[in-house]
């Protein structure tokens, strides 16, 4: 064994929130043992805290440029996101200032916002491309992407979100086009992106048109999600679950039977706490999903423009205070179900899984979705080796 914890651990694993006294062990950054014997090891660490699985965002636009603080400054003053939206504002603004910086700055940015997520335990981060709408920008900002993962930050996985908006001056009809037959053509031939996304919504495609887009991509062999009845009930969710997505994403307005299709199709729930709350919306209830037996994750949404957060654990919070989880079904919200929802082995410690493990200093787990943000771990491990936290006395 390459490294042994010592101490409290909860593996979030099969939804066991329970916590356990023992080891987790290390070897060629993997998880080679789980459980209350030692066993040999070059080095033991003795933990105070609790031992979890490092975090999942399934959901976050990481890589853009520009800010949209005035924005959001007239819109809490009353102005509505449509008339700034109609002024150039709103997402195409943010396309703009993508465009002009460089790839490097666009780096630096995304480093620093996955460097922030990460002090909070996160390890694996889904990200969107979609503030570039052309095939060269798209290619540029999964590459800014794959270069976090690649630069030992955060594990990543992306997604295509050509179908983020239509671009100011464009014809949709020839957009759609020019996404299925160059845009996605083009990033899966680079192999840049796992996932395609699309945005459902009155404000953004219909749903003919994110069935076309997502039919394209599955047969390109991506797999898929969507922004579904952030706004309006389009019947994305269900569209979802006849094609066998990995989640639908928002989830404010949605029908009871799209809820259904979605539990027999294993398609997960990722709520967005951040972005309800910017744009003061009523939040989703949890109990439609939970009496469906639909799987909840959450994610950050972190983005310039309707969830400015970097930090995981205060939307677990807030998916409890406003959306009524339990503080265990959040914390599987942002471990296991949110590692199925990104579409990757991360999210649960199991022996074999890779050992990307997030130490915090509280003793109970719950903690994470109790403490109202200003969560951070004192160590986190990437397959194994050290990258961030410092030592820390429990604040709550
Ligand atoms: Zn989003």
């Amino acid at each position: 064994m390459d490294l042994l914890l010592q101490g409290r651990y909860c593996t979030c694993d099969a939804g066991d929130v329970s916590v356990h006294e023992g080891y987790v062990g290390v070897a060629d950054g993997r998880i080679a043992h789980l459980g209350p014997n030692s066993v040999p090891a070059a080095e033991v660490v003795e933990v105070d805290g609790c031992i979890l699985p490092g975090l999942v965002d399934p959901h976050t636009h990481l890589v853009f440029g520009g800010t949209r603080v005035d924005e959001f400054a007239r819109r809490m003053a009353g102005e509505d996101y449509r008339t700034i939206a109609a002024e150039g504002g709103g997402i195409a603004r943010t396309v703009r200032g993508t465009r002009e910086a460089t790839e490097d700055e666009l780096f630096e940015r995304a480093a620093a916002r996955a460097r922030a997520l990460r002090a909070g335990g996160v390890t694996t981060v889904e990200v969107k491309s979609g503030y570039g709408l052309s095939t060269d920008h798209e290619l540029r900002l999964l590459r800014v992407a794959r270069r976090l993962q690649a630069e030992g930050l955060v594990r990543v996985t992306t997604s295509f979100l050509g179908a983020h908006t239509v671009p100011p001056g464009r014809d949709r009809a020839s957009y759609v086009d020019e996404v299925c037959a160059e845009q996605l053509p083009a990033v899966a031939e680079a192999g840049l992106a796992d996932t395609c996304d699309v945005y459902c919504d009155g404000v953004a495609f219909t749903l003919a048109e994110t069935r076309r887009i997502l039919a394209v991509a599955r047969d390109l062999g991506l797999r898929l999600r969507a922004h579904v009845g952030q706004f309006d009930d389009l019947g994305g969710a269900g569209l979802l679950a006849e094609l066998g997505a990995l989640s639908a994403d928002h989830l404010e307005a949605v029908s009871d039977a799209d809820l259904d299709a979605m539990a027999s199709a294993g398609v997960v729930a990722v709520l967005l706490p951040g972005a309800w709350r910017t744009l003061r919306q009523t939040p989703p209830r949890a109990e439609r999903f939970r009496e469906r037996g639909v799987a909840m994750a959450v994610g950050s949404d972190l983005n310039p423009g309707t969830s400015p957060t970097a930090d995981l654990g205060l939307c677990a919070a807030l998916a409890v205070r406003d959306a009524g989880l339990t503080l265990e079904e959040a914390l599987l919200g942002v471990t296991a179900n949110a590692g199925r929802a990104a579409g990757v082995e991360a999210g649960a410690l199991r022996v074999g899984a890779p050992a990307d493990l997030a130490v915090f200093p509280f003793a109970d787990p719950r903690t994470l979705a109790y403490a109202l943000g200003g969560s951070r771990a004192s160590a986190v491990y990437l397959g194994g080796t050290r990258v961030a936290g410092e030592p820390s006395a429990p604040l709550w």
